[in-house]
């Protein structure tokens, strides 16, 4: 609408000057025709604040939104615009649309908000009046002629005021040029995708940033989850990839996707994330690890289980933030969460109150990958993880090392690394498909005190490998996607102090067990995302899967009742119970999978019993046929006894027959049964496969 409020229109962010002095974006919200004023609104601190400011003021600040027929052509009038600078145009439309959150901050309750930017209205223009009839002048009155004195005097009344007006005008056309001007140097048309970028630099402006500070106060949580942006990498910085997250405080995270409409215009989507503490690009591992792990270092000499999780997409930080830096040559584990855990937990022995507990400190550092642990400290030795009767998990041969200082456990963790990248063209081929664990355990008299399980998770995106043409990577794929459930899961129960969770659904949370129960259980998860335009749409699925972790925890009910039973799900589970038998693996992963309805597909969760069948079944060919070739062994001394007694001139032929007789049919029957196995074995591989294909395409890439 044009008058006098110009372009102002409800929806469209303006700069506004506040009585400090400051000058930043503001909302307009409503526009008061009464008088003359409009009323805007912005965030501060996490609050939404508002004021009603008057038309000229706001004119003064945005002379590109002030009534265009005020300005009047003149010889000085700037050029029609460069298409460089209809394109800033274009941007700053759209800049000027974008909304803020629903509430103006994002809900406390750790939802996500979504703020689509939209597109400005098209700016009509009315058409000017048309001008008045001429009149034929008459003979003036005495009336009249005083009249007409009074009129002059208000007429140089108002020329005056049409000359402040004019003045007025100048000044703001001055001023729009300025900013066209401006805003033209800035844009860099060869960066790509440089709409998007002047979007989110906009909508940067505008924001009030408070990050975190070492005196934030460091807050007691049992389960805390929180996120953490690298910086540009290199290879980001090459192909001049947008950074897309920006962190305005200390635990809000914010995604500004690029979104196209079906007219092609281009437009940002700005989700909003709250989280218990979010660091950005500048943080140092020394200030996460503070207030994440370190709060968790006390739980294990109070008698406590604690687990500090890295959890993203492959290159997002993780090893960086728990193992320490390995870029390029430079291999400092020394400023990883594992080696500041280990250099607190050393300090803590030494204080008074724990020093006579006589407690000593072991290590150890194992890899899981594909659903198989391996010792990462005994040159990657396979290990066997058992339950025993009242569910005690143990991975059965792990070695634990004395450690007695914090060198001695930097020592270890280079020895594990190098253990777990050995043979590796890349040190994130390996390590984006398995977990590691590396495990602090107090023990007092030989008796466990405390843990604390800090894990390097495989990169997330892999669990969407589950329809890869290759088994291995299927495989591989299913055991991350079933185990990251499987994670969450556990600490959800964990949050609702409940006792029964799937953790027998995954090798990681069945090795974990014992974390995930008990009053002094707790538990930390860092989100680690990369910053990148071209990370969007896995950054958001990391942020996602954060977000429901913590989610559960605020509002328990939720999880029973705001789940609604998909009946195609549980009726295949029923099918194929009755076929399938039941196992106690089995049954965690039905739960797992009905707790998970929205991301398990019916196929999904067909697949992954499919999977488990097959594991199942491998493992006991396995068993069977070593147990056969100890057979075999034995068979062969049985059977040359019995050669050598028929080279005796009198040998009892009876006897021989016999036993040659009971030798065979052993042979025959135990090699019949392994013969059936391998067969059902080979049929568990083919459904495997079926079952893979039949797995729904993944859901379109997000656009970037
Ligand atoms: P992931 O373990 O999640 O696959 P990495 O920890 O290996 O990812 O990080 C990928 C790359 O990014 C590495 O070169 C690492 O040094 C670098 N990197 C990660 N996080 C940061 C950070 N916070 N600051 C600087 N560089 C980082
Ligand atoms: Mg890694």
């Amino acid at each position: 609408m044009v008058g006098s409020f110009g372009k102002i229109v409800v929806g469209v962010y303006v700069e506004i000057k506040r009585s400090d002095g400051r000058i930043h974006q503001a909302l307009v919200t409503s526009l008061n025709e009464d008088n003359e004023s409009v009323t805007v609104e912005w965030i501060e601190n996490g609050d939404t604040k508002g004021k009603e400011i008057d038309f000229e003021s706001i004119f003064a600040l945005n002379p590109d939104v002030a009534p265009e027929e005020e300005i009047a052509p003149s010889p000085e009038t700037p050029p029609p615009p460069t298409p460089t600078s209809v394109k800033v145009n274009k941007i700053t439309k759209n800049r000027r649309t974008i909304a803020p959150t629903k509430n103006g901050t994002p809900s406390r309750d750790n939802r996500v908000v979504s703020t689509r930017a939209r597109p400005a209205p098209p700016q009509q223009l009315e058409p000017s009046p048309p001008p008045p009839p001429a009149q034929q002048p008459a003979q003036p009155t005495q009336a009249q002629t005083a009249q007409q004195l009074t009129n002059a005097r208000r007429k140089s009344n108002c020329v005056k005021e049409v000359e402040k007006l004019q003045e007025k005008r100048e000044r703001r056309r001055i001023q729009q040029q300025e900013l066209r001007e401006k805003k033209a140097q800035e844009v860099d048309t060869t960066v790509p995708n440089y709409e998007i970028l002047y979007m989110i630099r906009d909508f940067r402006a505008s924001l009030d940033y408070r990050p975190l500070s070492t005196t934030d106060l460091i807050e007691e949580h049992r389960i805390c989850v929180c996120v953490r942006k690298r910086p540009l990498n290199k290879k980001e910085l090459t192909i001049r990839d947008l950074d897309v997250i920006t962190i305005p405080s200390k635990d809000v995270v914010m995604v500004h996707e690029p979104k196209q409409k079906v007219d092609l215009t281009r437009y940002l989507e700005n989700q909003t994330f709250r989280f218990d503490y979010a660091f950005d690009d500048s943080t140092t591992n020394e200030m996460v690890y503070r207030f994440t792990a370190r709060p968790l270092v006390e739980t294990i000499f109070e008698r406590g289980m604690a687990t500090c999780f890295a959890y993203g997409q492959t290159g997002s930080g993780k090893t960086h933030t728990m193992g320490g830096d390995f870029s390029g040559k430079n291999q400092d584990c020394s400023k990883g969460i594992y080696a500041l855990a280990a250099r607190d937990v050393f300090v803590m022995l030494k204080k008074p109150c724990y020093k006579k507990l006589d407690l000593q400190v072991y290590a150890t550092f194992f890899e899981i990958y594909s659903g198989k642990v391996f010792d990462l400290l005994n040159g990657k030795a396979k290990l066997r993880v058992l339950e025993d009767g009242k569910q005690q998990v143990q991975v059965v041969g792990l070695h634990e090392r004395d450690v007695k200082c914090t060198e001695n456990v930097l020592k270890l963790i280079e020895v594990g690394n190098s253990c777990r990248t050995s043979g590796q063209t890349s040190a994130n081929a390996h390590s984006s498909r398995s977990h590691a664990v590396f495990q602090i355990i107090l023990r007092r008299k030989g008796k466990m005190h405390g843990k604390f399980s800090l894990i390097d998770l495989a990169g997330n995106e892999r669990g969407a490998d589950t329809s890869s043409a290759d088994r291995q990577t299927r495989l591989e794929g299913a055991e991350i996607n079933k185990s990251l459930l499987a994670l969450k899961e556990c600490i959800r129960a964990l949050g609702r102090n409940k006792p029964h969770t799937p953790f027998r659904a995954s090798k990681l949370t069945q090795v974990l067990r014992d974390s995930f129960i008990g009053e002094n259980s707790r538990t930390c998860m860092i989100a680690t995302i990369s910053p990148g335009m071209t990370s969007c749409e896995n950054t958001l699925n990391t942020l996602r899967y954060a977000n429901r972790v913590k989610e559960l925890t605020v509002d328990a009910n939720q999880v029973t009742e705001g789940v609604h039973p998909n009946i195609h799900v549980v009726d295949l589970l029923d099918n194929d119970w009755d076929h399938l038998g039941s196992s106690p693996q089995r049954d965690d992963l039905k739960l797992l999978c009905e707790q998970n309805e929205e991301e398990v597909s019916p196929q999904l969760f067909n697949f992954h019993e499919a999977v488990s069948q097959m594991v199942e079944m491998e493992e006991q060919v396995l068993e069977d046929h070593r147990a056969v070739f100890q057979e075999s062994i034995r068979w062969l001394e049985d059977e040359k006894v019995l050669l050598e007694m028929t080279e005796e001139v009198d040998y009892d032929v009876d006897s021989y027959a016999t036993q040659l007789e009971q030798i065979l049919d052993q042979k025959i029957d135990i090699l019949t049964e392994l013969r059936d196995k391998v067969k059902s074995f080979r049929s568990s591989l083919q459904e495997e496969e079926q079952a893979s294909k039949q797995i729904n395409p993944k859901r379109p890439r997000a656009l970037l």
